[in-house]
């Protein structure tokens, strides 16, 4: 089945305000004019797709999405190279996770040429929108939701609405440069084997508020999440995944099922082999974290993901004890990898992986 979008694209912002509005822009907060909106109902399939001007829904109140949850998610970053062309990272990978998230909630797969099309379509109408500076871009996202008009709970949602909104976003390199300083919950888990850790949930997220807020009462920027059963294992950040540095060694978490798959995780395993390094996924333990860092032979830690690309981690405070990574400085493997992956996106260095995708 080809789904055929329609497009209503009258209503524009003055370049003016625009400009205004992208001078710099908080994240998350300034949306472009336009959005992308598909619907699916179990009789039809995906239906009614449509690039139409960006505002507020009509829901009814009883729409299963604000009573039971069912809720996924992408996010993704198109980026505005020298010679103008417009381009996203993987869209693909972005399409298939978010049909593994729609397969653990119950929600219909979208089809990932669908998924891409949505893409080209909204940053097509809104490139003008597309920021020009360096290691600034437009940040998408990508979300479906359950829309049957039913609180009882009999089952999955008969009726579903997938969209695309997009974002101005600024540089990571600003606030990139400044190691963090994360806060280990032995507290609060969030995710335990058989849940929907590896789901991309809004769900997900909203059981981690708390924590977010203990985190930053102990002064801490972000919040490192452990295993459910033995709080010991070292699983992500909650928006973003985890390497350990040892020299040339590379250590990510293994995809245990209660953490995300990052597009960007996968990308640095990949990226770091071509460079020359061993890149390995396995399992890191809080006591092995500090006791390496401690005895000089974890040289660094850095967290990777989407929005913020890859950022140092400097300084780890937990209940029993904080402590420090190779000084507390950036250090070259992070910052060697942050710029080769930067480089393939903004074009400044060849993608021999074929990852990056023209779409505007
Ligand atoms: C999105 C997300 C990440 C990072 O994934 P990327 O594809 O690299 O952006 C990591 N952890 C969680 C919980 C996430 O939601």
């Amino acid at each position: 089945m080809t789904i055929t979008f329609t497009t209503e694209t009258a209503v524009r912002r003055p370049a003016a305000e625009r400009a205004a509005l992208m001078e710099s822009p908080a994240f998350g907060e300034v949306f472009t004019d336009h959005m992308i909106s598909i619907d699916w109902e179990r009789d039809r399939g995906w239906h009614n797709a449509r690039l139409h001007p960006y505002g507020p829904l009509v829901l009814d109140p009883s729409a299963q999405v604000f009573h039971y949850g069912q809720e996924v998610f992408e996010g993704m970053k198109a980026y505005r190279r020298r010679d103008g062309t417009v381009v996203t990272f993987r869209p693909y990978a972005n399409a298939a996770r978010l049909n593994r998230s729609c397969a653990r909630m119950a929600m219909p797969p979208l089809p990932g040429e669908t998924f891409v099309e949505a893409l080209e379509l909204l940053v097509g109408a809104d490139r003008d929108w597309v920021p020009d500076r360096p290691g600034h871009s437009l940040y998408l996202r990508p979300f479906m939701i359950a829309t049957q008009p039913t609180i009882g709970f009999y089952g999955p949602s008969s009726a579903y609405r997938f969209m695309v909104i997009a974002s101005p976003a600024a540089s990571y390199f600003t606030a990139g440069s400044t190691p963090l300083t994360v806060w280990l919950s032995q507290d609060y888990t969030r995710a335990a084997p058989g849940g929907t850790g590896e789901a991309k949930c809004g769900g997900n997220y909203a059981g981690t508020l708390v924590a977010q807020a203990q985190g930053k009462e102990m002064g801490c920027d972000q919040v490192v999440w452990l295993d459910s059963a033995e709080r010991r294992w070292v699983d992500e950040m909650g928006t973003s995944n985890l390497f350990f540095v040892y020299g040339d060694r590379l250590v990510t978490p293994e995809l245990s099922g209660t953490l995300l798959a990052g597009v960007t995780r996968d990308s640095v395993l990949t990226l770091a082999a071509e460079l020359g390094h061993r890149a390995e996924e396995g399992r890191i333990s809080v006591e092995q974290w500090r006791a390496d860092a401690e005895a000089g032979a974890l040289t660094e830690v850095f967290s990777c993901g989407t929005s913020s690309m890859i950022t140092s981690i400097g300084f780890v405070r937990s209940a029993d004890g904080d402590w420090t990574i190779g000084g507390g400085t950036p250090g070259p493997v992070t910052e060697r990898l942050c710029a080769e992956l930067a480089g393939i996106q903004d074009g400044s260095r060849p993608d021999p992986f074929g990852w990056v995708h023209k779409i505007a």
